[in-house]
């Protein structure tokens, strides 16, 4: 645009310029045809006056008789020669007779050889002369005054027979008149015979062109002969009595126009240049500024199509690039990977220690990866903690789990994220091109079904995509629907397993285990659904409906604790103690019979966080029991360092314990543990007799299992504690 408009107003001063140039060009046109005009109209006057200084002195009574009746040689050279020369500063006075020879020559009013009649003027003056003649047609007629004449006139007078033009006299141009003497009044007689000629001629030498000039007010009027080259530009062509050119009259003309312009053109061509310097500052400013604008569009594309926290690529650039190395791949028939990465507990970093941690963290893992892919690869940030890496070569399965597993082992190192030291670890999914899809959106999905496998195959790992996947993958987010679905139709009921005292005699404790009566699958185990629900963050609503249920039931049972299963997910939430300090209040539930069963996954990672939360509720009377100790880490430093007032060996270890010496070995050592560290120990999943006994000699503070009762219904848990204490003798059997 600023291009355009700046050629349109260089076109318009190189318009107005041309238009300049063209008027003064016009200008000085029409001037010099002036001029012409000019001296075509001096010249005709100058003959004009010729003509009639010639007859003046041709035509007369005297002139007729002393030229022609009665030849006066001394009259003539008088009145004619003299006069003409004085007078009229004629140059040449030359009188013919009849027969057209010279009768008297003179020279500037000198008397003259008539030879130069003969050599300079004959042959010129000869036609025309001839002319005059033939115009005499002489006839006899009877005059008023009684005289026969011979006439050319019907009223018996001779009519005088004139000419004036201009010749080329000795090179130069001459006013040249003849006229034939004849007599002016009746009082003379006319000759049969005819007249004699008066010629006079004056010559216009350079002083009589310069008067001229001076009167016209032409500037160096020349006369140029034929041949010769014309000095100046104007000029006004000469011809003679018959029409020929004989030679012309130069003069350098007047030019207004260019004289107005060589005033004004300083002006103008200042008044140019300042039109010039402000378009150029004007287009200078414009590009400056579009300058900017491509700048702050290239800014704008840049930030569109990039991460703003941490400078990767987002998703939309990832995506174009990806699909042009597709494209490439189809020609080069060439694999490539792409991998889907996530933090392993990234949400609890940003919960604990807040955002602006998350945040370094993230800039610090952009970092990282980075640094661990080859410059030809891709990173990219596609939200929270995800990333997603082209790898844009790939051999195989092998190489894809080799390169994987070198970005897993660079977050082997701490990330020191200023007073904080973080151990982070991530999960990866990968997926080949075009082995698993030819379509960028399709194989981010992908790599994302195989991170959900690496998730719950334990995290901290690469799980390379399988078909397969995506099936299971889509149950499970059909059950996730459900859950949502379960939760508002109502479909969650709440089953109670006793927990007994050694001898079986008493119910101490009952443990709430949720049961989900889907419409059509029938009852699901919550083996099945729990880790579903932990997996999309429906744990937290469905936690909140236990704890609140078990509540509800437990304020029927005065005598007995209740222990509800928490979710490792549901501990970690920066909310949970405040949602159990808030349902206890609301349920008007005693904390002291409230027990939390947490197993040990909830103290691997943020334990200082899960250790406040769990240290937060022991202080309002919550009990905490490790449920499943024996099967993660069994550390013995876990159960020093948080407040459990309770463990619960596994029921692996209570299986085998009449058959297995070991396992028998194992139940003594956690007894003794318990004893030792003050807690109580509650053997899970008691089913024989056998056991038992075992357990009941070992001293466990309390036993559960099929063995003593099956989980049952709320209103089966009332009769059960109704009939305990009807029949406290009597062991309680399922
Ligand atoms: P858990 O906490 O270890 O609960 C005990 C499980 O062992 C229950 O299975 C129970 O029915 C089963 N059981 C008890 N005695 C015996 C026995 O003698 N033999 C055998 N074979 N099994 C026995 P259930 O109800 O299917 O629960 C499975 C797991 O689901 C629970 O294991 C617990 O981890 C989880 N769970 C149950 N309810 C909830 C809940 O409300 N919230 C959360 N977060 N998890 C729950
Ligand atoms: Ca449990
Ligand atoms: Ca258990």
């Amino acid at each position: 645009m600023a291009q355009f408009i700046a050629l349109l107003v260089v076109l318009a001063v190189i318009l107005a310029i041309v238009a300049i140039q063209w008027g003064v060009i016009n200008a000085d046109e029409s001037a010099a045809q002036r001029e012409k005009q000019l001296l075509d109209q001096e010249l005709v006057a100058l003959l004009g006056a010729h003509k009639r200084e010639n007859e003046r002195f041709a035509v007369g009574d005297e002139a007729y008789q002393n030229a022609h009746v009665q030849y006066s040689s001394e009259w003539v050279h008088r009145n004619m020669g003299q006069k003409l020369a004085q007078s009229f500063e004629h140059d040449l006075t030359i009188l013919l007779n009849a027969s057209l020879d010279p009768l008297y020559t003179a020279n500037e009013g000198f008397v003259w050889l008539p030879e130069i009649y003969e050599q300079k003027l004959k042959s010129i003056l000869s036609p025309t002369l001839r002319e005059l003649q033939q115009e005499f047609q002489f006839s006899t007629i009877k005059r008023n005054d009684g005289f026969l004449a011979s006439t050319d006139t019907s009223d018996g007078m001779l009519k005088p027979h004139t000419r004036s033009f201009l010749i080329e006299f000795d090179g130069r141009p001459a006013l040249t008149a003849l006229t034939t003497v004849t007599p002016e009044s009746y009082t003379i007689p006319i000759l049969d015979r005819r007249p004699c000629t008066l010629i006079s001629i004056r010559v216009l030498n350079a002083d009589f062109l310069a008067k001229i000039s001076r009167k016209l007010g032409l500037h160096n009027l020349t006369f140029v002969p034929n041949g010769s080259t014309v000095p100046f530009s104007a000029q006004k062509q000469l011809v003679d009595q018959s029409g020929n050119p004989f030679g012309s009259l130069s003069w350098s003309p007047n030019t207004p126009g260019q004289d107005l312009w060589q005033q004004a053109a300083p002006i103008v061509y200042l008044a140019f240049s300042i039109i010039l310097a402000v378009l150029i500052l004007a287009l200078r400013r414009m590009s400056a500024a579009s300058r900017k604008l491509f700048e702050s569009e290239a800014q704008a594309r840049h930030s569109s199509l990039h991460d703003s926290l941490s400078g990767l690529p987002n998703r939309d650039l990832f995506e174009r690039d990806l699909k042009s190395v597709l494209t490439q791949c189809q020609q080069t028939g060439e694999h490539i990977a792409v991998v889907y990465l996530d933090l392993d507990y990234f949400k609890e970093v940003n919960d604990t220690l807040g955002h602006q941690v998350g945040d370094e963290l993230i800039r610090a893992v952009a970092d990282r990866l980075r640094r661990a892919v080859n410059d030809e690869d891709t990173v990219a940030r596609i939200s929270g903690d995800e990333f997603v890496i082209l790898f844009r070569t790939c051999r195989d399965k092998i190489d894809l789990r080799e390169r994987c597993q070198s970005v897993v082992e660079t977050f082997k190192e701490p990330f020191d994220l200023g007073s904080h030291r973080l151990f982070v670890t991530c999960s990866m999914g990968a997926v080949r091109a075009p082995i698993d899809g030819v379509e960028p959106g399709e194989l981010i999905r992908r790599a994302d079904v195989a991170l959900y496998k690496a998730k719950e195959a334990g995290r901290e790992r690469c799980i390379v995509f399988e078909p397969s996947m995506e099936d299971k993958l889509r149950q499970r987010r059909q059950i996730e629907a459900e859950l949502r679905e379960a939760l508002e139709r109502n479909q969650f009921r709440l089953c109670y397993q006793p927990q007994v005292s050694p001898d079986g005699r008493h119910t101490i404790t009952v443990e709430a285990l949720l049961r989900w009566h889907h419409p059509l699958k029938g009852t699901i185990p919550p083996s099945f659904f729990v880790p579903i629900a932990e997996g999309c963050e429906m744990i937290w609503k469905i936690g909140e409906w236990v704890l609140r249920q078990a509540c509800r039931d437990g304020l029927n049972w005065p005598d007995i604790s209740i222990a509800v299963n928490v979710s490792p997910a549901q501990v970690r939430h920066p909310e949970f103690a405040s949602q159990i300090k808030r349902i206890l209040r609301e349920e008007n539930f005693p904390p002291h019979k409230l027990e939390l069963e947490v197993t040990e996954a909830v103290l691997m990672d943020q334990s200082d966080a899960a250790l406040n939360t769990i240290e937060e509720l022991r202080l309002i009377g919550v009990k905490l029991a490790l449920d499943d100790f024996g099967t993660g880490f069994s550390s013995l430093s876990y159960l020093r360092k948080f407040p459990f007032g309770k463990f619960k060996i596994d029921r692996s270890f209570i299986t085998s314990v009449e058959h297995e010496v070991e396992a028998a070995a194992v139940v003594h050592t956690l007894v003794g543990l318990g004893e030792a560290l003050g807690m109580e120990v509650t053997a899970e999943g008691v089913e024989t007799p056998g056991q038992h006994r075992f357990l009941q000699a070992s001293r466990c503070t309390s036993l559960q299992g099929f063995y003593f009762a099956r989980p049952m219904l709320a209103r089966d848990i009332t009769r059960r504690l109704q009939n305990e204490q009807k029949r406290p003798d009597n062991r309680v059997s399922a």
